[in-house]
């Protein structure tokens, strides 16, 4: 009889480990695409950018190997870059003509469909946290500048001043900008890095994909001027169907081609490949005479980061736990 009961006891845990084993889990994240070559960034920056991705990725993996929802590995890994002053989201992000920081995020959920943005807010330390707030806690889907700070402060999230986002680095850039008089990406630390916007996809052992995106967006950008990373199916993009997708480049042609969502339709009804769909929906942005790349994680937790620009910071983990940190086109 005790060993029947052990026996049976066995079996049960036994099936268990399969079961999670199975499962895969998976996570993708970019720091924005650009003109990133070796010879224009120090071994000193390089080596802060490489731990940095490192750092992110590690918090959203380790949520998702206890059984953390995607979700959740998804906004902690992004409050990593959002804090960190390397990446052009939360602290650290680009500035308005005004010399503001004014930030935009995204958050999508592939099992629901549900997801939330917020645009042009000024004092919300973790915009994607807000952005995930207007998902779960509003009626809405995207919520902009006033309505969205006073929200986020209605649901208790952090409330910083403007000041809290500026860096010399961004002030530097912005008068190099300006004195150029152009819109523009140009930044001081690496020649011509353009657009670091930060992005995770994560799966997570539920089969749930989630996807979130967070920028500054433009150098220099005026007149309330909005992204692809507050627009649905723009920037960013998740169904379980198939897979998540999040963006960085010139939001404007991301917009105008609907990139996150075109990555997912070629997917869903033309049986592409997550591959073959980044490249094609790249090289429409090309064609339109933009540039930026993508990071997609499919159902199988297979992953492709593809750009049509020089560099892209990002890095994966997969189902194996094995880590990849690449900025190179390498
Ligand atoms: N896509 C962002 C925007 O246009 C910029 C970036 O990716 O860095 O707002």
């Amino acid at each position: 009889m005790v060993r029947n009961l052990i026996l049976i006891f066995l079996s049960i845990v036994f099936l268990g480990c399969q079961e999670s084993s199975d499962n895969k889990i998976a996570i993708v994240i970019h720091g924005g695409a650009g003109t990133i070559v070796k010879e224009n960034i120090t071994p000193e920056l390089e080596r802060s950018y490489f731990l940095k991705l490192e750092e992110a990725i590690r918090v959203g993996y380790e949520i998702l190997k206890n059984g953390g929802s995607s979700k959740e590995a998804v906004e902690k890994t992004i409050h990593v870059m959002e804090n960190s002053p390397l990446f052009n989201a939360g602290h650290g992000a680009v500035l308005t003509s005004d010399g503001t920081a004014e930030l935009d995020a995204s958050f999508m959920d592939g099992e629901t469909l549900d997801a939330g943005a917020i645009a042009g807010v000024k004092n919300i330390k973790n915009p994607i946290s807000a952005a995930i707030a207007v998902m779960e806690k509003s009626p809405y889907v995207l919520l902009s500048s006033n309505g969205a700070e006073q929200f986020a402060s209605e649901v208790g999230l952090e409330i910083v001043p403007n000041s809290y986002f500026i860096t010399e680095r961004r002030k530097t850039q912005l008068k190099a900008i300006q004195n150029k008089n152009e819109v523009s990406f140009y930044d001081p630390y690496i020649k011509d890095s353009k657009y670091g916007t930060v992005g995770c996809v994560a799966l997570d052992v539920n089969g749930n994909i989630s996807a979130g995106t967070s920028t500054g967006g433009r150098s220099n950008k005026k007149w309330g001027r909005l992204g692809d990373v507050p627009i649905i199916g723009a920037g960013t993009y998740a169904n379980n169907e198939c897979c998540g997708i999040s963006a960085t480049g010139w939001g404007e042609f991301f917009i105008r081609n609907v990139v996150a969502y075109d990555i997912a339709a070629l997917v869903n009804y033309k049986k592409l490949n997550i591959k073959e769909a980044s490249k094609l929906a790249l090289e429409k942005v090309k064609d339109l005479g933009g540039d930026g790349g993508v990071i997609v994680l499919d159902k199988n937790g297979d992953v492709s980061m593809d750009f049509n620009t020089a560099g892209m910071y990002r890095a994966y983990i997969n189902n194996e736990g094995e880590l990849t940190v690449k900025i190179y086109n390498d």
